[in-house]
């Protein structure tokens, strides 16, 4: 079955990553700006990170028949600088309009300050101003209920913010219900030790329901299996569910999403039919 890998970070990965993805039936990452495991020191930074994700990773990608994505911000973790943040904000508008980029992401909060929040509004202004997708990261400390809390309240403070073009990520048992109550899209990030596993996450699927809800792995440079959603499909299957249950939500959600975005290619085949912006 065909899966879409809608939240990596492959700068970190290999090319055996992308190898063994494809084998697995991957078709197309997206892959949000990240934090680089340490502070940048300049916008100049940002932009040459902006680069790899808009020229190198998809041709290091295409090498394996999948289509690359991304997603472009200053993180959250370097929110906190405000004068970088101003600075990278500024120069990002002239990189939105490369072929692969489907929105402003993954911004939101780290340690839920005041300073985080502002960098966070200054990017939801960016996306709205330029007509982008928006994907959200939330904060994985133990205060995640309370950093959602702050973001789902900020961003519906935003007159035009339209709920179905936001993702929401990193959601667990005790926020799922919070994103998708106020009509936003969620993730939910499948890691070996800390976040949800596998278990848990088809838990929350059958709570929830199938619609606007999606996987992945958010492998990165840290301790992260990037062949997580096949993982995920395989726990489902398991527990019975149907293949039409396990494509929507590793293949047809992720496409509803993220072809609200006119750079968004449909893979070829049987999903033309979905409307854009579908649950
Ligand atoms: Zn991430």
């Amino acid at each position: 079955m065909r899966y879409i890998e809608p939240h990596a970070h492959m700068v970190s990965r290999t090319t055996d990553d992308y190898r063994q993805m494809a084998l697995m039936g991957c078709v197309a990452i997206s892959e949000p700006a990240f934090w680089a495991g340490w502070d940048r020191s300049t916008a100049d930074g940002f932009e040459d990170y902006f680069r790899q994700l808009t020229e190198f990773e998809p041709r290091r990608a295409a090498l394996y028949g999948i289509k690359h994505y991304t997603w472009l911000c200053l993180n959250p973790k370097e929110g906190e600088n405000r004068k970088l943040a101003r600075e990278v904000v500024e120069r990002i508008p002239k990189f939105l309009d490369r072929p692969n980029v489907l929105g402003i992401g993954e911004i939101g909060l780290n340690r839920n300050t005041l300073n985080e929040l502002e960098t966070f509004r200054d990017h939801v202004r960016l996306a709205l101003d330029h007509r982008q997708l928006i994907l959200i990261h939330t904060p994985h400390l133990e205060d995640k209920h309370k950093g959602t809390r702050l973001i789902v309240e900020a961003l519906l403070s935003f007159p035009g913010i339209e709920p179905s073009r936001v993702m929401i990520d990193h959601a667990e048992e005790h926020t799922a219900d919070m994103i998708l109550s106020n009509g936003f899209r969620t993730g939910l990030t499948l890691y070996p030790e800390t976040k949800v596993s596998l278990a848990r996450a088809v838990d929350i699927v059958e709570t929830y329901g199938f619609d606007r809800i999606y996987v992945n792995s958010a492998c990165d440079w840290g301790h992260s299996t990037p062949t997580a959603v096949p993982q995920f499909m395989m726990e489902m299957r398991r527990r019975g569910h149907s293949d039409e249950s396990i494509r929507k939500v590793v293949f047809e959600n992720p496409i509803a999403f993220m072809r609200q975005s006119p750079h968004f290619v449909t893979p070829a085949g049987e999903l033309e039919s979905v409307p854009v912006g579908a649950a």
